[in-house]
């Protein structure tokens, strides 16, 4: 009988198998966290075993590489879209090239109930709906066929995602026979991805504490903080919330690595080598080694990791600003470069917390949403309110 994996960390949900499977037998179910593993209907399986032999996470190492890897920092000049992006905007300079030549970018964008899922952009205005990271495992449905279909078709694709969704991509393409010419990757630096199920979750609490309706969530907004890592949810009433512990909520549970998917923890694309021709993430630290390209609408680091990645990096470079880097100078400031993120220890008691009493326990508990720091926030929201808070900081300063 096949088995498609022994442990929930062997698991990435990059939907391979489900794609290869000749008999559609295997269908992406959310376990009990809420993420996709999938499920093998035993009455239509032939037992051919491609399911096993197409799983990149479990039977491919990193893939090798004899390509001399190069590493910059990089602005995209158009201040807007930098602005629009977590980073410094790679990701449009090289979609921008896929579609001015009439190919198709795959990217993650948020659905109108604000989850995550991968879509298939053949205009800017789609593409533009991938800008931004989203902290939140991404559904890939059936990209992996359509991208075999563009390829089949002679089209340019450019698909951009997760380490492992790009290594599942790849050895799907390359089990099902399908010529990856025309086939460019970005991967990205990545600490993890966590539940789906709980970002929705996230959201109605929020709703039911505001008594107000969410209309977008951004991840990585530059307008208040610039280049930093806080979220902002912005209601149908236009206001937003940028500032208070509510809002804060999702960060902390993301670092707190208590509802990252299992296989996060075990995850072998924590590294230097990549999948991806082009790998994308933000150039943290870039203060100590350039400080004078620092600024605070953002600063991307990518490595191109292959001649194609080289090809496309060089089709950019009047867009864009650019300087030569090393790995020295990023990797210290990289925790998923060096290692895949560390489970948190008390993940099981968040995840049993989670199903006896629900969302508000855990945003309680591992969220930093308390009655301690509630009461905080108010008292520095009065004092600020009657200026108080500016003596008593000038106050402290003085002693
Ligand atoms: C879950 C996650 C973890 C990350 N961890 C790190 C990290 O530890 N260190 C670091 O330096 N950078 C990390 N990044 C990458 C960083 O946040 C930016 O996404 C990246 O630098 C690209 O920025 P940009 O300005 O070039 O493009 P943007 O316009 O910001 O484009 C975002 C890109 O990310 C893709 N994307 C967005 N959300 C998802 C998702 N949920 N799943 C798959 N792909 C997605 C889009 O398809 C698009 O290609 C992470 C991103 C994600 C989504
Ligand atoms: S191919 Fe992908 S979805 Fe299927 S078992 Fe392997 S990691 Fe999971
Ligand atoms: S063994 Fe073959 S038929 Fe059965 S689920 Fe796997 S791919 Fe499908
Ligand atoms: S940390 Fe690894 S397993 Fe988790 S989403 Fe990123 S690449 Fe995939």
């Amino acid at each position: 009988m096949i088995t498609l994996f022994e442990k929930k960390q062997d698991c990435c949900g990059c939907t391979a198998c489900k794609t290869i499977c000749p008999v559609s037998a295997i269908t992406m179910r959310a376990d009990k966290e809420g993420f996709l593993y999938p499920e093998i209907d035993k009455a239509l399986c032939i037992e051919c075993g491609h399911c096993n032999s197409v799983c990149a996470f479990q039977n491919n190492g990193v893939k090798e590489n004899n390509y001399q890897q190069q590493i910059y920092a990089m602005k995209i000049k158009d201040d807007k879209v930098r602005k629009e992006s977590s980073s410094g905007g790679a990701f449009t300079a090289i979609s921008d090239v896929i579609l001015e030549n009439d190919g198709s970018v795959y990217g993650a964008a948020h659905d109108v109930d604000l989850s995550t899922m991968h879509i298939r952009a053949t205009d800017a205005n789609a593409r533009d709906r991938c800008r931004g990271s989203k902290y939140v495992q991404s559904d890939m449905r059936d990209n992996f066929r359509l991208i075999e279909e563009d390829l089949k078709a002679g089209k340019e694709v450019l698909f951009t995602g997760t380490p492992c969704q790009t290594a599942g991509l790849i050895s799907y393409l390359t089990f099902a026979g399908c010529a990856t010419g025309n086939l460019y990757t970005a991967d990205l630096i990545c600490h993890g991805v966590p539940s789906p199920a709980i970002f929705q979750e996230f959201l109605r609490y929020v709703e039911h504490k505001t008594k107000k309706t969410i209309k977008e969530y951004l991840h990585r907004p530059k307008d208040t903080f610039g280049w930093s890592h806080n979220e902002k949810i912005v209601y149908t009433n236009g206001t937003f919330d940028d500032t208070s512990k509510l809002a804060l909520i999702w960060k902390t549970l993301f670092y707190s690595n208590t509802i990252l998917r299992p296989a996060c923890i075990t995850c072998k694309y924590a590294g230097i080598q990549r999948y991806g021709d082009i790998t994308l993430a933000d150039f943290w630290g870039i203060e100590y080694s350039m400080p004078e390209f620092k600024d605070e609408s953002g600063v991307s680091l990518i490595f191109i990791n292959s001649k194609k990645g080289e090809v496309l990096f060089d089709q950019i470079k009047d867009k864009i600003l650019y300087r030569k880097s090393s790995i020295e100078n990023c990797r210290p400031y990289q925790q998923n470069l060096q290692g895949p993120s560390i489970c948190h220890i008390n993940r099981d008691d968040c995840w049993k917390l989670y199903h006896k009493h629900g969302f508000p326990a855990i945003a309680k508990k591992y969220g930093g949403y308390n009655k301690r720091t509630i009461i905080k926030e108010y008292i520095k929201l009065f004092l600020h309110k009657i200026h108080l808070l500016g003596i008593i900081k000038k106050i402290l300063k003085r002693q």
